[in-house]
């Protein structure tokens, strides 16, 4: 008979999330690799001063200096919006500014103050040369979207540098596996049902050895007003909240940092368009429908919770 392998988690709350890694590791090793989750805050927080992204949307028009990590967020960041025809756009920083999704006071912003924040909201006008980029006069950034995948790639491959052959980590709506269980076997992944208690209750359940599941969903910043719920993702041609009856969205691939942008891409896309720009990236992805209806890649290995 085996003896029960023994598995460590460590926690800690950045990027407004939980996350926890959960592996047979020595805890030291694992609190190593989620400490440095505060050194990627730094540079990628546009609420730290002095990080690289608070520098850029400082600017005032000027070039600005970035380091290795957030050039290649930002590549992949101009890359999406591009690929999904503007769906993701980091320049939403003054428009999502507007909105208080987190704060518990259930407003809505001026429609005349959305439409001018729209009117920077131009990633075609972001210059990424080199280390060095250039955004224009009242453009801001927001890495909401995008930043906790390229985090959780980091933190992944910090861990295998360490020795570590076999972890999952939970960082908010992003998971990332390392190997397989400790028993040899994939990790199985369940997708938060929106309306039950968070960690505990499913509505599909998808395998994972060294890849990544990220979802978007409404369920987490949102807030509701006279019937209907104003949640965090934003239609970048109206800069309000997209309204497509869809709950939630994960997609399925190796890299985190792919996956958290093209998944939010995916939210606003919807199902038809998204699954398009999904197999062009090689991404399963599978979208659940306020109505209970779900859309998905035929060749995803899921199963379905009743
Ligand atoms: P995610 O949970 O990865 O889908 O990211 C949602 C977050 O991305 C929001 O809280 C905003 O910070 C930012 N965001 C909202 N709408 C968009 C959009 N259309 N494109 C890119 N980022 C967005
Ligand atoms: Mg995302």
């Amino acid at each position: 008979m085996n003896a029960e392998i023994r598995m460590n988690q460590v926690s800690g709350d950045y990027f407004d999330t939980f996350n926890t890694i959960t592996s047979p590791a020595p805890e030291h090793i694992l609190q190593a690799a989620l400490d440095e989750c505060a050194v990627y805050n730094q540079m990628l927080s546009k609420f730290v001063p002095g990080s690289d992204v608070w520098k850029i949307n400082h600017s005032s028009g000027q070039p600005v200096e970035i380091n290795e990590h957030t050039r290649a967020v930002l590549e992949m960041a101009l890359e999406m919006n591009q690929a999904s025809d503007g769906a993701f756009n980091i320049a939403l920083g003054p428009t999502i500014g507007l909105w208080h999704f987190t704060d518990g006071t259930a407003v809505l912003p001026d429609p005349a103050e959305i439409k001018k924040t729209l009117a920077k909201a131009d990633c075609s006008q972001i210059v990424l040369l080199g280390n060095t980029v250039r955004v224009p006069e009242g453009t801001e950034i927001d890495l909401g979207g995008i930043a906790k995948g390229y985090i959780c790639d980091c933190i992944a491959d910090s861990l295998r540098a360490r020795g570590v052959t076999s972890a999952l980590l939970n960082f908010g709506g992003n998971v990332v596996t390392v190997g397989n269980r400790p028993d040899g076997k994939a990790w199985t992944i369940g997708l938060q049902r929106p309306s039950g208690e968070r960690g505990k209750e499913f509505w599909a359940a998808v395998k994972s050895c060294d890849s990544t599941l990220v979802t978007s969903g409404i369920y987490e910043r949102s807030f509701h007003l006279n019937g209907v719920t104003y949640h965090h993702i934003l239609d970048p041609r109206t800069g309000w909240p997209v309204q497509n009856h869809i709950l939630t969205v994960t997609a399925i691939t190796k890299s985190s940092l792919l996956a958290d942008a093209i998944t939010t891409a995916l939210f606003v896309l919807g199902p038809e368009k998204g699954l398009n720009l999904a197999q062009r990236y090689g991404v399963s992805a599978v979208y659940l429908r306020d109505d209970g209806k779900v859309f998905y890649d035929p060749d995803l290995d899921i199963v379905f919770v009743k």
